[in-house]
């Protein structure tokens, strides 16, 4: 039986507003409370524990019957809104997180009404996106004819370098036959490689003992010596070595391994050569592209631009020089097609798969709007000034640290990452660590700023990893006061407490 609505007639949607001046009311609102939002940004704390209340608020069973849409967006602005991560903060510099530029919420917005199915296609999406991706290849310094996908962030981008690199230089037909047709592959990077390589390892069947750690210099870099040494030892004894990974800005530290060193290793070994370039990278669009010279003569790279392209989530990048391989990792094999998928010559299906052939995803959506529009927006000269005041503001930090007697330097600073301890001649490693730790969540908990942690050689560091276009020098002077004045006031504090 029909339903009632259907025997009587033109049936509005069931999910369109039934009054789209009221929605485009409500929309407007919206945009205006997010522009207030961004625009006092600086008033509120970084982050805020989401209280129990809010949590049991929020913790309905499944709602079967819907509300108005002003209701929920109330819940939204009540319970939601005002306990975010807190990385569009000034003083938020954890991890390694991008601030969000308000124009790209806009271009998100747009995106999102035109719900544009990116697989390929011949449509202006897939247009925007090619471009985008001949941009972004030669703002790195790549060939024209290098091959380019968006995805969803830096690991997948690295799973998808690394892909390639694995059938280019497994020496057998890895598609068809798998891992286990072959000897044990190996992938090469330094100790201080991102969790990432491990995973990647772990998700395409290589398992991680496949990941070989190459130990670090005192400034955290490769040491090339030993990679060349584990190579050939590990050949020798019946492995076969596929790839090196290069990393420009580690996590930890932001240390950028001899790019150029490792590229003639690779070379001379027969390896592929990938580079980790996340957030590091995007050093090359500043006045310090010296800093990660020779990235451009990787095999791939892979790099974010929700980190410090400052673009809100989801997008990384993934180039390789090598025009194929790509689609030798990915694309079906001529004939292995499905008829669905087929492209024609002529019609929306020209194309059609043009970026699903490029990587993991089929259906994908149009994340490339909002890099075009950073890029037409700011030029890529401001988004590299951007880059290259938070470079600056490391060394500014460094300097004060370094003036502080109570506080102590961890790690060289080479690029936006700086690790530093409260230490004032007090006592043990361990006893240090305990109060660092301490000055942290408190750092945190009070609202003052929200730096991450690490341990470098068993000292507990706070990480300071500058990803921000709205930090300001005397944010850094403030942060630099109060772990020195928590340092102090935790030490006066009876014992456990
Ligand atoms: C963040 C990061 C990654 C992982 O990227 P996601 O975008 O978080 O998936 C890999 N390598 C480095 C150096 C990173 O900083």
């Amino acid at each position: 039986m029909p339903d009632r609505e259907d025997v009587k007639g033109p049936i509005e949607s069931l999910l369109d507003p039934t009054d789209w001046d009221a929605f485009g009311n409500l929309a407007r609102r919206m945009t205006d409370d997010m522009v207030g939002y961004l625009a006092t940004i600086r008033e509120r704390a970084p982050w805020t524990a989401m209280p129990e209340s809010a949590k049991k608020a929020l913790d309905e069973d499944v709602p079967q019957d819907g509300i108005p849409l002003e209701a929920v967006y109330d819940t939204f602005r009540r319970y939601i809104l005002p306990y975010p991560t807190g990385n569009i903060h000034p003083r938020f510099w954890g991890w390694v997180m991008g601030t969000g530029t308000p124009s790209a919420m806009l271009a998100d917005m747009l995106a999102s009404g035109m719900n544009s199915h990116v697989a390929g296609y011949d449509q202006s999406a897939a247009h925007v996106e090619r471009l985008v991706c001949r941009w972004l290849v030669k703002q790195m310094g790549f060939p024209t004819e290098s091959s380019s996908v968006l995805v969803s962030g830096g690991t997948a981008a690295n799973l998808n370098g690394l892909t390639c690199a694995l059938v280019a230089k497994s020496g057998f037909d890895i598609r068809a036959e798998g891992v286990r047709a072959g000897p044990p592959l190996t992938v090469y990077g330094s100790a201080q490689t991102h969790s990432w390589a491990i995973k990647s390892c772990e998700t395409l069947g290589l398992g991680s003992k496949a990941f070989r750690a190459i130990p670090v210099d005192s400034d955290y870099r490769i040491d090339v010596d030993a990679c060349r040494m584990k190579i050939v030892e590990d050949r020798s004894n019946g492995l076969k070595p596929i790839c090196i990974i290069g990393n420009a800005g580690t996590v930890n530290t932001g240390a950028i391994d001899d790019l150029q060193t490792l590229r003639t290793l690779a070379t001379e070994q027969d390896l592929w050569f990938h580079i980790d370039g996340a957030f590091g990278a995007l050093a090359a669009w500043t006045d310090s592209k010296e800093l990660v010279r020779g990235q451009e003569q990787a095999d791939s790279l892979a790099f974010d631009l929700h980190k410090w392209g400052y673009l809100p989530y989801d997008v990384g990048v993934a180039i390789t020089r090598r025009p194929d391989a790509q689609l030798a990792a990915y694309a079906p094999r001529q004939d292995a097609g499905p008829a669905y998928l087929q492209s024609s010559r002529r019609g929306i299906a020209v194309n059609s798969t043009y970026f699903a052939d490029r990587g993991l995803q089929l259906s994908r959506g149009f994340r490339a709007l909002k890099v075009w529009m950073a890029m037409k927006e700011y030029g890529v000269r401001r988004i590299g000034r951007a880059i290259q005041r938070n470079i600056v503001q490391a060394k500014v930090l460094e300097g004060l640290v370094q003036l502080s007697p109570q506080l102590e330097l961890l790690a060289p600073v080479e690029l936006n990452v700086v690790c530093f301890r409260y230490n004032n001649g007090i006592g043990d490693t361990a006893l240090l660590n305990e109060l660092n730790a301490q000055i942290l969540v408190e750092l945190q908990e009070r609202g003052i700023a929200v730096p991450s942690q690490t341990v470098l050689k068993g000292r507990y560091a706070i990480r300071v990893c500058i990803t921000n276009h709205r930090s300001q020098n005397r944010d850094f002077e403030d942060l630099v006061r109060s772990v020195v004045t928590l340092g102090e006031e935790i030490r006066r504090r009876p014992f456990g407490s």
